[in-house]
């Protein structure tokens, strides 16, 4: 595990996969403050520690979404200012919508 409870192989293998912001797409960066890499939980359940449900995202993003469900938060005005929606987010995030929307 690490420090955010999340297994090690789950790490390695998402930090892999995202390289950029799940959501905006911006590409992380280690010196930006609003462009670093955040752990995300797509269903907000920190028990949840599936490489489907964990993501990495921008800290912009991240205290956007807070803990407000997916859906409801792709609704919010942030998402509408970045043109983030269903058809714009990683393929992860779409696997979600798609398996969780109603
Ligand atoms: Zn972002």
């Amino acid at each position: 595990m690490n420090k955010w409870g999340i297994p090690i192989v789950i790490e390695i293998l998402v930090r892999e996969r995202d390289k950029e912001c799940v959501y905006c797409h911006t590409p992380f960066s280690i010196s930006e403050r609003k462009r670093k890499a955040s752990w995300e939980h797509i269903i907000n359940d920190i028990r949840i520690t599936s490489a489907d449900n964990i993501a990495l995202c921008c800290v912009s993003c991240n205290a956007s979404k807070g803990n407000k469900p997916l859906a409801v938060w792709l609704g919010s005005k942030y998402c509408a200012s970045k043109n983030i929606n269903a058809n714009t987010v990683a393929q992860i995030v779409k696997d979600h919508l798609r398996k969780y929307s109603p």
